[in-house]
This record gives structure tokens, C-alpha cells and sequence, in this order.
């Protein structure tokens, strides 16, 4: 390390979520290098990157060597390919944090330790447990892998009986998880940072809006001060619970004026991308602060807010910059079918102009 407070930063993938840190670094005068499979990963646009497994131990002690902190961009890191790197180098958030939120299992336990309400759920290794699952918690259903699903993947919904063997073909038969399908009014995500003090700075909650597993757009700050409250902590919780450094979120799905948590990312997420334009201080900007032991920043919104993804292909540009308040984010990649190209983010001084400015923008935006 060249000094008390660490001035480069490793990170561990290059998509989208790296490439935002590493926008957020060069302001705070911090440097970030990359870990990432491809060469042309978007945060590679930006700063400089080791191309190899993310898991490879000697591209992970490079990548430690010429770093003074370890963060991710994807959080499935094994925790023994982090255990040899932890003694040389501070990883925030650490390794403990990464293995809860690896295994939908694990995350509910810890959930549900914490008493925090999850929704139904059961494990499912082969068909016998499955047809136990469904008897027991009620159909439909959803099916998922324990690790590394991600935007609806890795999950398929089971009507009734006829879509079990499919599913158990899909997915595989072991390490599963079967979860009741909740219907919920609203889905809601808290984000917020804890620096290495203990001190937390939680952002306004937002109302998140998912097709096909997949988050659409989100609209924040969605004002329910109850549901806030709980939420917030709820998040305070876990992130005592694991001595977390760093921004966390959770997702929650919104039942009878009760917070049932879904999942949690130990990372910078998706239904924060808000806070780019929408607050003082960006997820981005204070997680970095956070790893880095710098003050964070506030978290107060400078507005009604709303996020739109663009997922698949990318928008008419020139047609959303003339909206006024409209901020634009293209995150470099090739497109691909419900691949997660960009954002826009609308800030309005009134809820009615951010709406207003939502409906005009949905009409130039084409998820495909
Ligand atoms: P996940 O990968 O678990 O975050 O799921 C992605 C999205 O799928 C969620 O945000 C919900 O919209 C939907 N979903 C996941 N699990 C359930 C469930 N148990 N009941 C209803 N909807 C769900």
C-alpha cells in the first residue's frame, strides 16, 4: 500500500458495474485495474486489465500486487481462490459477505437469522424433494439454482405438475431451491454503503419494476416511510451481521405492507444506477469512498427520479437527449437479446415531470 488510504483499486470484472467504479474513481483521484475475461469487457474502455479467469490464483495475486484494494464487479468468487489474497491485501467487501450471497440457501438462513421474513422456500436435490416442495409450500412455483443465476436466469416458473420434469432437465437436478410464487404489490430495493468506521449511509428507497426476471425500470425515491424504515434496517442488519465494507443491497418483494427480502447483491446494483444523476453521491462514488476509508457522501436524492434500462439494442439517442432531465449511459457492449446495453436516468424537480419525462423516453426504448 503507498500510503494510509489505498489509491488503487483492483477490480474483480470488468462489465458494466466496473466500468461505473472505474467512471467514479478518477474524481476521487483513485485508479482502478481490471480482472475480467475478455479484453473487451466495458470497464477495459477505461482503465487497464488482466485477461483471464477471474479464479486464476496468479492473475488474482497480480491483480493484488498492483492494487491497495480488492473489490468486485461480480460477487461468484470462490471463496478459496480470495482465502490466499486476504492476507496480503484488504477485500472489501471480504470474503464472508461474497460466500452468503453466492447460495440462495445460504442467503435465506442468514435472512432468516437475522429475522428477516423470506418467502417460503425449500431445497431441492432430485425430483422426490421437488414433488415434496411443491406439496408442501403449493404451486406455482419457481425452480432455481442455488449459484450463479442471474436476470431471470437460472429460474423457471412451474405452473403445475406437467413442468417439473422439464424444469429438473434444465436446470439439473441437484442444488436447487424451490420458492413459493409470491404475488406481491410492488417490488422495492434499499442500496446503501457501510465504510470501514461502521458508519452507514443508506439511500432512498426505490420501486423496482422486473419483466421476465429481468429489471425494467425503477422509480426512486418511492416515499413509504414505513416500508423504508423497515428496509433500511433490515439492511443495517445484515451489514453488521457480516462486518460489511462497501455498498449492499437487497430486493425485496412488497406483501400485505411487509417486506419479504428476495436477494441480496454484496455490490453496487442495478436499482442503484439512479443515484449517478439522482443524488449527491453516486452507489458508485461511495463504495469506492467506503473500500477506500474515505468519508461518505451524502445520500440524499436532488429529485423524483426514474431508471430505464435498455436491454437488447440500444435506443435512438439523439431522441432522448432532447428530454429534458434526461441523463444517458451506454455501457459499451455489443448487443444481444435481453443483454443489459445502458440506462437512462430522468431526474424531474416534481414526481408529474419525472413521469411525464418516463412516458416520453418509453416510447424510443425497445427491450428486445
Ligand atoms: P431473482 O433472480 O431471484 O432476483 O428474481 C428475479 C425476478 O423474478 C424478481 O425480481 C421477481 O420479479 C421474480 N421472482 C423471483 N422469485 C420470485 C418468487 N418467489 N415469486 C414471485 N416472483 C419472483
Amino acid at each position: 500500500m503507498t500510503g494510509a488510504i489505498p489509491s488503487r483499486v483492483g477490480i474483480v470484472g470488468a462489465g458494466q458495474l466496473g466500468r461505473m467504479l472505474a467512471l467514479a474513481a478518477a474524481p476521487l483521484g483513485l485508479r482502478c485495474l481490471f480482472l475480467d475475461r475478455s479484453a473487451a469487457a466495458p470497464g477495459a474502455q477505461l482503465a487497464p486489465i488482466l485477461v483471464g479467469e477471474l479464479t486464476d490464483p496468479a492473475l488474482l495475486a497480480e491483480l493484488a500486487k498492483r492494487s491497495d484494494v480488492l473489490t468486485f464487479d461480480w460477487e461468484n468468487i470462490p471463496a478459496s481462490a480470495l482465502a490466499p489474497l486476504a492476507r496480503t491485501i484488504p477485500i472489501r467487501p471480504g470474503p464472508a459477505a461474497l460466500e452468503a450471497s453466492q447460495d440462495r440457501l445460504a442467503e435465506k438462513a442468514l435472512f432468516t437469522r437475522l429475522r428477516i421474513p423470506v418467502t417460503p422456500h425449500a431445497a431441492v436435490d432430485g425430483r422426490a424433494d421437488l414433488e415434496r416442495a411443491a406439496r408442501r409450500l403449493g404451486l406455482p412455483g419457481l425452480l432455481k439454482t442455488r449459484r450463479l443465476g442471474y436476470d431471470g436466469k437460472g429460474q423457471v416458473l412451474l405452473r403445475d405438475r406437467t413442468d417439473f420434469e422439464r424444469a429438473l432437465e434444465m436446470l439439473g437436478e441437484r442444488d436447487l431451491i424451490y420458492e413459493k410464487h409470491q404475488r406481491f404489490s410492488l417490488e422495492v430495493s434499499i442500496v446503501g454503503a457501510r465504510g470501514i468506521g461502521g458508519e452507514i449511509a443508506p439511500y432512498p428507497l426505490s420501486a423496482n419494476t422486473h419483466r421476465d426476471g429481468i429489471l425494467r425500470y425503477g422509480i426512486a425515491p418511492y416515499h413509504d416511510e414505513a416500508l423504508e424504515r423497515l428496509a433500511v434496517s433490515y439492511l443495517r442488519r445484515v451489514m453488521r451481521s457480516l462486518d460489511y465494507v462497501g455498498v449492499l443491497a437487497i430486493e425485496f418483494f412488497v406483501v400485505n405492507g411487509r417486506l419479504l427480502a428476495n436477494e441480496m447483491a454484496p455490490r453496487v446494483h442495478n436499482s442503484g444506477h439512479w443515484t449517478i444523476d439522482g443524488c449527491v453521491t453516486s452507489q458508485f462514488e461511495n463504495h469506492l469512498r467506503a473500500i477506500c476509508g474515505l468519508p461518505l457522501g451524502s445520500t440524499r436524492a436532488l429529485g423524483h427520479t426514474a431508471m430505464i434500462n435498455f436491454l437488447g439494442s440500444m435506443p435512438d439517442r439523439e431522441a432522448l437527449l432532447r428530454i429534458e432531465g434526461l441523463a444517458y449511459h451506454d455501457y459499451g457492449k455489443e448487443p444481444r437479446p435481453g443483454r443489459k446495453l445502458g440506462h437512462c436516468t430522468i431526474v424531474g424537480a416534481r414526481a408529474k415531470d419525472r413521469d411525464a419525462a418516463m412516458q416520453n423516453a418509453l416510447k424510443s426504448i425497445r427491450w428486445t
